[in-house]
């Protein structure tokens, strides 16, 4: 009889939780058991998970007892307050937050690009950043046929890449909007309707914010590639859900965009969207839900002989969350790792 696993996720009613849950039904996960763990304010509530009812428990030390996996989602210092403790406990988390990604004993792993990362994990296992997960399916492919110099990143990022409750909160402005009523910003520190803005994460002394720097450091550490030159300037836009990023891709030597087109059209995790003719390219209302990420609008950049310029959608709170993370644990499953 084929094994199963009592999986509990930690940040169940957050955004990339209720993904969780959705995920493991939609893709038959071997599961014996799970537990939903959120703080106290959403302790007792009931929440549905295919035929049955299950009630949402406040986090404690017990909760990880006889817990095989922690999907953990719930934010980087509920995350540093909480892995080890699993991980001690004889789980295996697979953490959503940027607690633990650059850490050396500490895998970060993106399933179609270093999936022999995850041999090495002990106990932790780091999901990466929602805007480099989908960055990096697109570029990864075009790298291992040529390597890539030089990446220069422009992202559009959703509001839901800041959580359920951010979401709302746009809704809500867009509607106050529309009634000539004054927006209200409590989650994201500006109003976001109808308005775009840099990215909101905390800035850095080089003048990045975390957000950028993370799309950087991580890209290095997934491609193995500590020297790899990467750029990114990340935007909030008032899009629901999923982001989009436009890359420009430096080589030593040109790259044709038909053969890239050629190599992306058969790359794991990619779906090429793209029609000239119609001017039809991926956008973030179709990516949504979506658990490939689109990539079109394939290009030779005109101002320089060996770049490359291409444009993607995917759905962060999917492959750039949950989907990635249930891909580590099957992935786990599949190398007898858990
Ligand atoms: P969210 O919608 O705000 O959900 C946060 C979750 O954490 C809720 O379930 C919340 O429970 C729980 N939580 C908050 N404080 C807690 C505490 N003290 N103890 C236990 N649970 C607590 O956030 P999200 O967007 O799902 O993001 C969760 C994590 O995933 C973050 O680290 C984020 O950076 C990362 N991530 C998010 C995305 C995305 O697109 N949203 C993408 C990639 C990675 P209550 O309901 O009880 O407050």
């Amino acid at each position: 009889m084929s094994k199963s696993y009592r999986v509990a996720i930690l940040g169940a009613t957050g955004a990339v939780g209720t993904e969780l849950m959705a995920l493991l039904q939609e893709r038959k996960f071997p599961l014996n058991e799970l537990k939903l763990l959120a703080s106290e304010n959403s302790a007792g509530k009931q929440v549905q998970f295919g035929d049955r009812l299950l009630t949402v428990e406040t986090v404690q030390a017990s909760s990880f007892d006889n817990v095989d996996l922690v999907l953990a989602s719930a934010g980087g210092s509920i995350s540093k307050q909480w892995a080890p403790i699993a991980a001690k406990a004889g789980a295996v988390v697979i953490d959503n937050s940027s607690a633990f990604r650059m850490r050396s004993d500490v895998p970060l792993v993106v399933p179609e690009v270093n999936p022999d990362a995850a041999r090495a994990h002990q106990g932790i296992i780091a999901n990466p950043n929602c805007t480099t997960i989908l960055m990096n399916l697109a570029v990864w492919p075009l790298h291992k046929v040529k390597p890539v110099k030089r990446i220069v990143a422009a992202t559009y990022q959703s509001a839901s890449g800041a959580g359920a409750r951010a979401m709302e909160e746009v809704k809500l402005q867009s509607q106050a909007i529309l009634n000539r009523e004054p927006p209200e910003a409590k989650v994201l520190p500006y109003p976001l309707a109808f308005n775009l803005f840099l990215h909101n994460s905390p800035m850095t002394a080089n003048s990045y914010c975390e957000e950028e720097m993370k799309m950087v450091n991580e890209t290095r550490k997934i491609f193995n590639e500590p020297e790899l030159r990467v750029t990114a300037t990340c935007v909030r836009v008032p899009v629901l859900r999923a982001h989009s990023e436009a890359i420009n891709l430096e080589f030593d030597t040109p790259f044709d965009p038909e053969s890239a087109r050629q190599i992306l059209s058969q790359a794991p995790g990619v779906k090429l969207v793209e029609d000239f003719t119609q001017n039809y390219f991926p956008m973030p209302i179709e990516a949504s839900g979506k658990d490939e990420v689109l990539v079109g609008r394939i290009r030779q950049d005109i101002s320089h002989p060996n770049g490359l310029d291409l444009w993607l959608c995917g759905d962060q709170i999917r492959k750039g969350a949950a989907l990635n993370a249930i891909q580590i644990a099957e992935l786990l499953i599949e190398q007898n790792l858990i």
